[in-house]
Protein backbone atom coordinates (compact mmCIF):
# COMPACT_ATOMS: atom_id res chain seq x y z
CA UNK A 1 0.00 0.00 0.00
CA UNK A 2 1.51 3.21 -0.97
CA UNK A 3 0.32 6.92 0.05
CA UNK A 4 -0.89 8.57 -3.12
CA UNK A 5 -2.37 11.66 -0.98
CA UNK A 6 -2.09 14.10 1.72
CA UNK A 7 -5.14 16.12 1.96
CA UNK A 8 -4.98 18.59 4.83
CA UNK A 9 -8.70 20.66 5.71
CA UNK A 10 -8.81 23.49 7.98
CA UNK A 11 -12.32 24.05 9.47
CA UNK A 12 -14.20 26.59 11.85
CA UNK A 13 -17.37 26.39 13.54
CA UNK A 14 -18.98 29.23 11.86
CA UNK A 15 -20.86 30.27 15.29
CA UNK A 16 -16.73 30.63 16.66
CA UNK A 17 -16.73 32.76 19.19
CA UNK A 18 -13.10 35.38 19.33
CA UNK A 19 -13.24 35.60 23.14
CA UNK A 20 -14.03 31.94 24.06
CA UNK A 21 -11.05 29.34 25.20
CA UNK A 22 -12.60 26.33 23.81
CA UNK A 23 -10.43 24.81 21.19
CA UNK A 24 -13.46 22.81 19.76
CA UNK A 25 -14.52 25.70 17.90
CA UNK A 26 -11.20 24.98 14.69
CA UNK A 27 -9.68 21.86 13.89
CA UNK A 28 -7.60 20.56 11.09
CA UNK A 29 -8.54 17.46 9.56
CA UNK A 30 -6.08 15.05 7.53
CA UNK A 31 -7.06 12.53 5.12
CA UNK A 32 -4.29 10.28 3.49
CA UNK A 33 -5.35 8.08 0.48
CA UNK A 34 -3.62 5.07 -0.43
CA UNK A 35 -3.10 3.31 -3.85
CA UNK A 36 -5.48 0.72 -2.93
CA UNK A 37 -8.60 3.27 -2.52
CA UNK A 38 -8.64 3.49 1.08
CA UNK A 39 -8.54 6.74 3.20
CA UNK A 40 -7.30 7.22 6.80
CA UNK A 41 -8.43 10.38 8.72
CA UNK A 42 -7.17 11.95 11.62
CA UNK A 43 -6.96 15.35 13.32
CA UNK A 44 -5.18 16.86 16.07
CA UNK A 45 -5.46 19.60 18.54
CA UNK A 46 -3.38 23.11 17.78
CA UNK A 47 -3.65 26.10 15.86
CA UNK A 48 -5.25 24.67 12.63
CA UNK A 49 -3.58 27.15 10.17
CA UNK A 50 0.20 26.20 12.17
CA UNK A 51 -0.57 22.62 11.75
CA UNK A 52 -1.65 22.99 7.86
CA UNK A 53 1.59 24.70 7.21
CA UNK A 54 3.67 21.81 9.16
CA UNK A 55 2.29 19.38 7.23
CA UNK A 56 2.43 21.35 3.71
CA UNK A 57 5.30 23.38 3.87
CA UNK A 58 8.11 21.65 1.72
CA UNK A 59 11.99 21.49 2.69
CA UNK A 60 15.47 21.44 1.58
CA UNK A 61 17.27 20.21 3.86
CA UNK A 62 17.06 16.04 4.60
CA UNK A 63 16.57 16.43 8.36
CA UNK A 64 14.15 19.31 7.49
CA UNK A 65 11.57 17.78 5.34
CA UNK A 66 7.87 18.41 5.32
CA UNK A 67 5.73 15.68 6.37
CA UNK A 68 3.52 15.38 3.44
CA UNK A 69 6.41 15.49 1.31
CA UNK A 70 8.08 12.50 3.45
CA UNK A 71 4.51 10.45 2.61
CA UNK A 72 4.09 10.88 -1.06
CA UNK A 73 4.86 7.83 -2.35
CA UNK A 74 6.10 6.11 0.39
CA UNK A 75 4.45 2.55 1.28
CA UNK A 76 2.19 2.32 4.67
CA UNK A 77 4.66 0.16 6.78
CA UNK A 78 4.85 -0.99 10.91
CA UNK A 79 3.59 2.38 13.03
CA UNK A 80 6.92 2.60 14.86
CA UNK A 81 8.84 2.51 11.61
CA UNK A 82 6.85 5.17 10.29
CA UNK A 83 6.74 7.72 12.83
CA UNK A 84 10.37 7.29 13.28
CA UNK A 85 11.18 8.18 9.75
CA UNK A 86 8.57 11.45 10.12
CA UNK A 87 10.13 12.84 13.18
CA UNK A 88 13.91 11.84 12.45
CA UNK A 89 13.10 13.58 8.77
CA UNK A 90 11.50 17.00 10.38
CA UNK A 91 13.92 16.93 13.52
CA UNK A 92 15.13 20.54 12.94
CA UNK A 93 11.60 22.03 13.20
CA UNK A 94 9.95 19.46 14.99
CA UNK A 95 10.79 17.25 18.14
CA UNK A 96 8.10 18.79 20.13
CA UNK A 97 5.22 21.35 19.74
CA UNK A 98 3.98 22.18 16.75
CA UNK A 99 5.19 19.68 14.02
CA UNK A 100 4.86 16.25 16.39
CA UNK A 101 1.21 17.33 17.09
CA UNK A 102 0.51 17.85 13.58
CA UNK A 103 2.49 14.50 13.32
CA UNK A 104 0.03 12.77 15.53
CA UNK A 105 -3.12 13.64 13.15
CA UNK A 106 -1.14 11.74 10.17
CA UNK A 107 -0.38 9.05 12.46
CA UNK A 108 -4.34 8.41 13.27
CA UNK A 109 -4.99 8.73 9.87
CA UNK A 110 -2.42 5.94 8.97
CA UNK A 111 -4.04 3.74 11.99
CA UNK A 112 -7.26 4.61 10.63
CA UNK A 113 -5.47 2.93 7.07
CA UNK A 114 -4.11 -0.27 8.89
CA UNK A 115 -7.32 -0.73 10.78
CA UNK A 116 -9.11 -0.36 7.47
CA UNK A 117 -7.06 -2.95 5.42
CA UNK A 118 -7.21 -5.66 8.08
CA UNK A 119 -10.98 -5.26 8.19
CA UNK A 120 -10.76 -4.92 11.76
CA UNK A 121 -11.40 -2.00 14.04
CA UNK A 122 -7.79 -0.27 14.86
CA UNK A 123 -8.22 -1.13 18.64
CA UNK A 124 -7.63 -4.65 17.08
CA UNK A 125 -4.23 -3.89 16.60
CA UNK A 126 -3.42 -1.56 19.24
CA UNK A 127 -3.30 -4.31 21.56
CA UNK A 128 -5.65 -6.98 23.58
CA UNK A 129 -9.38 -5.91 24.55
CA UNK A 130 -8.70 -4.27 28.12
CA UNK A 131 -12.49 -3.86 28.72
CA UNK A 132 -16.37 -4.80 26.91
CA UNK A 133 -17.69 -1.14 27.52
CA UNK A 134 -16.29 2.17 27.72
CA UNK A 135 -16.93 4.67 30.80
CA UNK A 136 -17.22 8.09 29.57
CA UNK A 137 -17.03 11.12 31.50
CA UNK A 138 -18.99 14.63 31.07
CA UNK A 139 -17.45 17.68 30.82
CA UNK A 140 -19.81 20.16 32.48
CA UNK A 141 -20.20 23.40 30.54
CA UNK A 142 -20.21 26.65 32.68
CA UNK A 143 -21.90 29.94 31.79
CA UNK A 144 -18.98 32.98 32.55
CA UNK A 145 -21.02 35.84 33.05
CA UNK A 146 -20.84 36.16 36.36
CA UNK A 147 -20.10 34.22 39.49
CA UNK A 148 -23.93 33.38 40.43
CA UNK A 149 -24.52 32.57 36.29
CA UNK A 150 -21.30 30.21 36.58
CA UNK A 151 -22.61 28.46 39.65
CA UNK A 152 -26.07 28.03 38.45
CA UNK A 153 -25.09 26.89 34.91
CA UNK A 154 -22.41 24.55 35.77
CA UNK A 155 -24.87 22.89 38.25
CA UNK A 156 -27.29 22.51 36.16
CA UNK A 157 -24.82 20.58 33.87
CA UNK A 158 -24.01 17.99 36.75
CA UNK A 159 -28.18 17.23 37.39
CA UNK A 160 -28.40 17.21 33.43
CA UNK A 161 -25.01 14.44 33.74
CA UNK A 162 -26.19 12.96 36.46
CA UNK A 163 -29.81 12.56 35.16
CA UNK A 164 -28.04 10.60 31.61
CA UNK A 165 -26.20 8.07 33.86
CA UNK A 166 -22.90 9.55 34.16
CA UNK A 167 -20.98 8.22 36.53
CA UNK A 168 -18.21 10.77 36.54
CA UNK A 169 -18.33 14.47 35.17
CA UNK A 170 -15.35 17.16 35.26
CA UNK A 171 -15.59 20.63 35.56
CA UNK A 172 -13.48 23.51 35.09
CA UNK A 173 -13.33 25.80 38.16
CA UNK A 174 -10.80 28.54 36.83
CA UNK A 175 -10.78 31.95 39.01
CA UNK A 176 -7.29 32.93 38.29
CA UNK A 177 -4.46 32.37 36.20
CA UNK A 178 -3.85 32.39 31.84
CA UNK A 179 -7.30 30.78 31.38
CA UNK A 180 -9.33 32.88 33.73
CA UNK A 181 -12.56 34.22 31.83
CA UNK A 182 -12.58 37.70 30.94
CA UNK A 183 -14.06 39.69 34.00
CA UNK A 184 -14.40 36.59 35.83
CA UNK A 185 -11.36 37.11 38.35
CA UNK A 186 -11.93 35.74 41.70
CA UNK A 187 -10.69 34.33 45.10
CA UNK A 188 -9.55 30.68 45.57
CA UNK A 189 -13.03 30.04 47.68
CA UNK A 190 -15.19 30.64 44.45
CA UNK A 191 -13.66 27.37 43.60
CA UNK A 192 -14.98 25.88 46.61
CA UNK A 193 -18.52 27.53 45.78
CA UNK A 194 -18.85 25.93 42.66
CA UNK A 195 -17.42 22.35 43.46
CA UNK A 196 -19.81 22.43 46.45
CA UNK A 197 -22.75 23.49 44.25
CA UNK A 198 -22.19 20.55 41.63
CA UNK A 199 -21.15 17.57 44.49
CA UNK A 200 -24.82 18.81 45.76
CA UNK A 201 -26.69 18.41 42.72
CA UNK A 202 -24.08 15.23 41.58
CA UNK A 203 -24.88 13.02 44.19
CA UNK A 204 -22.33 11.30 46.25
CA UNK A 205 -21.45 8.83 44.17
CA UNK A 206 -20.66 10.74 40.69
CA UNK A 207 -16.79 10.91 40.40
CA UNK A 208 -15.97 14.32 39.93
CA UNK A 209 -12.40 15.61 38.80
CA UNK A 210 -12.00 19.20 39.31
CA UNK A 211 -9.44 21.03 36.17
CA UNK A 212 -8.00 24.79 37.47
CA UNK A 213 -6.28 25.21 34.23
CA UNK A 214 -3.29 26.69 35.15
CA UNK A 215 -4.00 28.50 37.86
CA UNK A 216 -1.82 28.55 40.56
CA UNK A 217 2.26 30.06 40.16
CA UNK A 218 3.05 28.28 44.14
CA UNK A 219 2.14 25.39 45.67
CA UNK A 220 0.94 26.49 49.07
CA UNK A 221 -1.77 27.51 46.88
CA UNK A 222 -2.11 24.86 44.92
CA UNK A 223 -1.99 22.81 47.98
CA UNK A 224 -4.75 24.55 50.37
CA UNK A 225 -6.97 24.41 46.82
CA UNK A 226 -6.10 20.11 47.02
CA UNK A 227 -7.07 19.99 50.61
CA UNK A 228 -10.64 21.69 50.42
CA UNK A 229 -11.16 19.51 47.24
CA UNK A 230 -10.52 15.80 49.01
CA UNK A 231 -13.05 17.30 51.53
CA UNK A 232 -15.31 16.79 48.60
CA UNK A 233 -14.04 13.60 47.54
CA UNK A 234 -12.64 14.83 44.26
CA UNK A 235 -10.78 12.34 41.83
CA UNK A 236 -8.02 14.71 40.68
CA UNK A 237 -7.14 18.30 40.09
CA UNK A 238 -5.88 18.78 36.79
CA UNK A 239 -2.88 21.22 35.98
CA UNK A 240 -2.96 23.34 39.00
CA UNK A 241 0.93 24.96 37.97
CA UNK A 242 2.19 25.82 34.98
CA UNK A 243 2.90 23.44 32.49
CA UNK A 244 6.84 23.43 32.68
CA UNK A 245 7.48 23.49 36.79
CA UNK A 246 7.91 19.96 37.68
CA UNK A 247 9.52 20.57 40.68
CA UNK A 248 6.60 22.33 41.70
CA UNK A 249 4.43 18.89 40.56
CA UNK A 250 6.69 16.99 42.30
CA UNK A 251 6.22 18.94 45.72
CA UNK A 252 2.45 19.41 45.34
CA UNK A 253 1.82 15.29 44.61
CA UNK A 254 4.15 14.19 47.37
CA UNK A 255 1.50 16.20 49.77
CA UNK A 256 -1.82 16.21 48.06
CA UNK A 257 -4.39 14.60 49.71
CA UNK A 258 -6.28 14.40 46.03
CA UNK A 259 -4.66 13.10 42.54
CA UNK A 260 -2.59 15.34 40.33
CA UNK A 261 -3.40 15.23 36.61
CA UNK A 262 -1.36 16.89 33.87
CA UNK A 263 0.02 16.22 30.70
CA UNK A 264 -2.47 17.95 27.91
CA UNK A 265 -0.09 19.98 26.05
CA UNK A 266 2.50 17.44 25.99
CA UNK A 267 4.42 16.40 23.11
CA UNK A 268 6.41 12.82 22.62
CA UNK A 269 6.50 10.01 25.49
CA UNK A 270 9.57 11.55 26.46
CA UNK A 271 8.13 14.46 27.65
CA UNK A 272 5.69 12.48 29.39
CA UNK A 273 8.99 10.77 30.71
CA UNK A 274 10.07 13.68 32.49
CA UNK A 275 6.82 14.07 34.13
CA UNK A 276 6.36 10.22 35.37
CA UNK A 277 10.73 10.08 36.44
CA UNK A 278 9.63 13.05 38.32
CA UNK A 279 6.73 11.93 40.06
CA UNK A 280 5.37 14.70 39.28
CA UNK A 281 1.88 13.45 38.52
CA UNK A 282 -0.54 10.80 39.67
CA UNK A 283 -2.91 10.63 36.44
CA UNK A 284 -1.00 11.50 32.88
CA UNK A 285 -3.17 13.47 30.37
CA UNK A 286 -1.86 12.87 26.56
CA UNK A 287 -4.00 14.44 23.80
CA UNK A 288 -3.85 11.17 21.39
CA UNK A 289 -3.19 13.88 18.62
CA UNK A 290 -1.07 16.59 20.59
CA UNK A 291 1.21 13.90 21.61
CA UNK A 292 2.14 12.33 18.59
CA UNK A 293 -0.64 9.90 17.65
CA UNK A 294 -1.70 6.65 18.65
CA UNK A 295 1.65 5.69 18.16
CA UNK A 296 3.17 7.45 20.84
CA UNK A 297 0.22 7.33 23.57
CA UNK A 298 0.67 3.75 23.87
CA UNK A 299 3.59 4.20 24.92
CA UNK A 300 2.69 6.87 27.99
CA UNK A 301 -0.08 3.91 28.56
CA UNK A 302 2.88 1.90 29.03
CA UNK A 303 4.49 3.69 31.48
CA UNK A 304 1.59 4.33 33.19
CA UNK A 305 1.21 0.82 33.41
CA UNK A 306 4.82 0.33 34.70
CA UNK A 307 4.23 2.66 37.41
CA UNK A 308 0.75 2.19 38.45
CA UNK A 309 -0.46 5.54 37.45
CA UNK A 310 -3.71 6.05 35.53
CA UNK A 311 -4.57 7.37 32.24
CA UNK A 312 -7.28 10.23 31.20
CA UNK A 313 -6.37 11.64 27.82
CA UNK A 314 -7.82 15.17 27.12
CA UNK A 315 -10.17 15.28 23.98
CA UNK A 316 -11.98 18.38 23.71
CA UNK A 317 -12.20 18.04 19.38
CA UNK A 318 -14.74 16.27 17.23
CA UNK A 319 -15.86 13.02 16.84
CA UNK A 320 -12.84 12.08 15.35
CA UNK A 321 -10.45 12.90 18.40
CA UNK A 322 -13.63 10.75 20.17
CA UNK A 323 -13.17 7.81 18.33
CA UNK A 324 -9.44 7.67 18.57
CA UNK A 325 -10.05 8.06 22.58
CA UNK A 326 -12.56 5.62 22.75
CA UNK A 327 -9.94 2.85 20.34
CA UNK A 328 -7.57 3.36 23.15
CA UNK A 329 -9.74 3.04 26.15
CA UNK A 330 -10.66 -0.41 24.64
CA UNK A 331 -7.12 -1.93 25.08
CA UNK A 332 -5.91 0.16 28.02
CA UNK A 333 -6.79 -1.23 31.69
CA UNK A 334 -5.50 1.74 33.43
CA UNK A 335 -7.78 4.25 31.40
CA UNK A 336 -10.74 4.39 33.85
CA UNK A 337 -13.08 7.03 32.14
CA UNK A 338 -12.44 9.15 28.81
CA UNK A 339 -13.58 12.28 27.64
CA UNK A 340 -17.37 12.21 26.16
CA UNK A 341 -20.78 14.77 25.41
CA UNK A 342 -23.25 12.78 23.35
CA UNK A 343 -22.81 15.57 20.66
CA UNK A 344 -26.37 17.00 20.53
CA UNK A 345 -24.88 18.16 24.19
CA UNK A 346 -21.91 19.96 23.03
CA UNK A 347 -21.84 23.70 21.68
CA UNK A 348 -19.70 23.33 19.22
CA UNK A 349 -20.81 22.55 15.72
CA UNK A 350 -17.71 20.82 15.13
CA UNK A 351 -17.98 18.53 17.16
CA UNK A 352 -21.88 18.04 16.55
CA UNK A 353 -22.01 17.78 12.60
CA UNK A 354 -18.80 16.75 11.45
CA UNK A 355 -18.88 13.12 11.57
CA UNK A 356 -20.90 9.94 11.84
CA UNK A 357 -20.03 7.74 14.26
CA UNK A 358 -20.90 4.73 15.61
CA UNK A 359 -20.40 5.19 19.20
CA UNK A 360 -23.55 4.87 21.51
CA UNK A 361 -24.11 5.97 24.92
CA UNK A 362 -26.86 4.27 27.00
CA UNK A 363 -26.87 4.86 30.64
CA UNK A 364 -23.53 5.89 31.16
CA UNK A 365 -21.60 2.92 29.02
CA UNK A 366 -20.63 3.43 25.39
CA UNK A 367 -19.90 -0.02 23.54
CA UNK A 368 -16.47 -0.83 22.36
CA UNK A 369 -16.00 0.18 18.50
CA UNK A 370 -16.61 -2.45 16.14
CA UNK A 371 -16.07 -0.91 12.55
CA UNK A 372 -13.05 -1.55 10.51
CA UNK A 373 -10.42 1.37 11.66
CA UNK A 374 -11.63 4.11 13.59
CA UNK A 375 -15.02 4.02 12.66
CA UNK A 376 -15.98 7.41 11.97
CA UNK A 377 -17.36 8.56 8.34
CA UNK A 378 -17.14 12.36 7.87
CA UNK A 379 -19.88 14.26 6.94
CA UNK A 380 -19.02 15.82 3.31
CA UNK A 381 -21.69 18.80 3.23
CA UNK A 382 -20.59 19.95 7.14
CA UNK A 383 -17.20 19.68 6.08
CA UNK A 384 -17.28 22.00 3.21
CA UNK A 385 -19.57 24.38 5.21
CA UNK A 386 -16.77 24.47 7.53
CA UNK A 387 -13.76 24.84 5.43
CA UNK A 388 -15.95 27.69 3.90
CA UNK A 389 -16.06 29.29 6.92
CA UNK A 390 -12.59 29.58 7.72
CA UNK A 391 -11.58 30.36 4.45
CA UNK A 392 -13.75 33.42 5.13
CA UNK A 393 -12.03 34.48 8.05
CA UNK A 394 -8.60 36.96 7.79
CA UNK A 395 -5.57 37.28 10.22
CA UNK A 396 -7.61 40.57 10.78
CA UNK A 397 -10.81 39.35 12.26
CA UNK A 398 -8.87 36.58 14.29
CA UNK A 399 -6.19 36.92 17.09
MG1 LIG B 1 -7.63 20.92 30.90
Amino acid sequence: MRIVDVRTHVLLDPGYDIDATSSAQDTIVVEIETDNGLVGIGETDLNAWVARACIEAPGTHTMDRGLRGLLIGAEVEDAETMWQRLYVGTAMTGRRGALVNALGAIDIALWDIRGKAAGVPTWQLLGEQARTELTPYASLQPEVGSIAEYIESITAWATKARDLGFSAAKLEATFTGPYAHAGLDGPDSWIEDVVRSVRAAAGPEMTLMVDVQYAFSDVARALAVAEMLASYDVYFMETPLWVDDLAGYAELRAKSPVRIAQGEWLSTHHEFAQLVEGECVDVVQPDIGRIGGLTEALKVCQMARDRGLSVVPHAWKTGISVAVAAQLATVTPEMPFFEFLPAEFCESRLRRDLTVDELVYRDGRLGVPQLPGLGIELNREALEEFVEAARRVTPESLR
